[in-house]
């Protein structure tokens, strides 16, 4: 019998077919591998496992509920909704389930340091919180452009005891916020652990946040068969890096069961009106990865648009660019306008004020769901609204 996909993929050299891989200098793959190594080890012991499994119940909150969403699903009459409440985890996303898993692994390694880039500063607040627990010290590179869009995050990352370092080259945002946090991490790559942000980056980080993200899946499978004895027809997740959908898609691979990316198309299909990389990219290197990605004439990453900053990234974690290639998953898009629709739908409908990112998720759950009638449909619901709410009333009031 063929090993299990999730054994089998990525090699061991880091690819899921022909994407992945580490296009790096060697200064960083020497730091990479040794990353690998440790993390092939501490992966197999059942200390780290115990420590990790505890860390999830007692602080984290898991496992997170399967919400079946009564009324939606009655207003829109056909599929049933089902919601994979991520938002219920502690600091209001699924990030936390990899930033603790890179923060244990640093533990474990004896590192001191956490380095982290973030752009909307979700990231910076999960990796300050994992450094918090464990008593590592905790440097947040961003862009002072987002520093000034996103300050109450840099509030929540000081107020957590993390160093938050400005950076003012370029245009100020999340590339260069990497650029400046990987420089940061080769001066000292003995002490530090690079904490990345999702399924991207050089081998082993789309591998290692993908298995730190599987817990996602593992849970929904099983809440499922419990809550209604069936596998769902579908499960769809929004893609940023694409971590939250890679932890939930990731307990369904083995079974028949249709896996959606919904992709964010912002204000349009042009070049720069959204960040629907697997829709409208080719393939490319950046940050260390082969994928696919959106480029400009020069064949370099292409600025990128959402309304959703989570999910502002111009490529996309390989395995979703491999999986997508093969045709076992699906990828759909959701504009700005649609996302915001279901933002207010699902508050008033539900009592639950979903992330932007996740809004595009349950957008596309609602606008299949009619034409479904019998089915079921598990949605990621990857993070919680909170961070969204000044944004969304200054721009689009409360909703009708
Ligand atoms: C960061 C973020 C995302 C996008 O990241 P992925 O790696 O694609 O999951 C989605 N939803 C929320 C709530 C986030 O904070």
């Amino acid at each position: 019998m063929d090993k299990p996909y999730l054994k089998q993929f990525p090699n061991e050299l880091g690819f899921f077919g022909k994407f992945g891989g580490s296009f790096v200098p060697d200064s960083i793959k020497q730091a990479m591998n040794e990353i690998n190594t440790a993390y092939n080890l501490i992966a197999q012991n059942s200390d780290f496992i115990a420590e990790l499994r505890k860390i999830r119940k007692h602080f984290q909150g898991r496992p997170t509920p399967i919400y079946f969403a009564h009324n939606l699903t009655r207003k829109y009459g056909g599929a049933g909704i089902y919601l994979k409440r991520e938002d219920l985890n502690h600091t209001g996303a699924h990030k936390l389930n990899h930033c603790m898993g890179e923060a244990l692994l640093a533990k474990f390694m004896g590192k001191k340091r956490l380095i982290a880039e973030t752009g909307a500063g979700q990231h910076g607040v999960a990796i300050a919180t994992a450094a918090a627990y464990f008593g590592l010290e905790c440097e947040i590179h961003m862009g002072e452009v987002d520093i000034k869009k996103e300050y109450p995050n840099v509030v929540r990352m000081k107020i957590l005891g993390a160093k938050v370092i400005p950076v003012t080259f370029g245009a100020k945002t999340l590339k260069e916020a990497v650029d400046s946090a990987f420089e940061s991490y080769l001066k000292d790559t003995k002490y530090s652990m690079y904490a990345i942000g999702s399924v991207v980056g050089p081998h082993p980080f789309p591998r290692m946040v993908r298995d730190f993200q599987a817990i996602i899946g593992i849970e929904s499978r099983e809440q499922f068969l419990e809550m209604t004895e069936e596998l769902p027809d579908i499960v769809c997740a929004c893609v940023g890096g694409g971590s939250n959908a890679m932890g939930i898609f990731s307990g369904f691979l083995e079974e028949a069961v249709e896996l959606i990316g919904i992709e964010p198309l912002g204000k349009g299909s042009a070049l720069g009106e959204n960040a629907a990389s697997l829709s409208y990219g080719s393939e490319g290197v950046m940050h260390g990865f082969n994928s696919i990605m959106l480029k400009d004439k020069e064949e370099q990453p292409a600025p990128v648009y959402s309304v959703a900053s989570g999910l502002d990234y111009p490529s996309v974690g390989p395995e979703h660019a491999y999986l997508h290639s093969i045709g076992r998953t699906k990828v759909a898009a959701i504009n700005d306008k649609e996302a915001i629709e279901a933002f207010f739908t699902l508050s008033k409908n539900e009592g639950i004020i979903p992330a932007i990112e996740s809004s595009h998720a349950v957008a596309y759950a609602l606008k299949i769901a009619p034409e479904l009638k019998g089915k079921k449909i598990l949605v990621n619901l990857s993070g919680r609204g909170d961070k969204d709410i000044d944004f969304v009333v200054e721009k689009f009031g409360y909703g009708e």
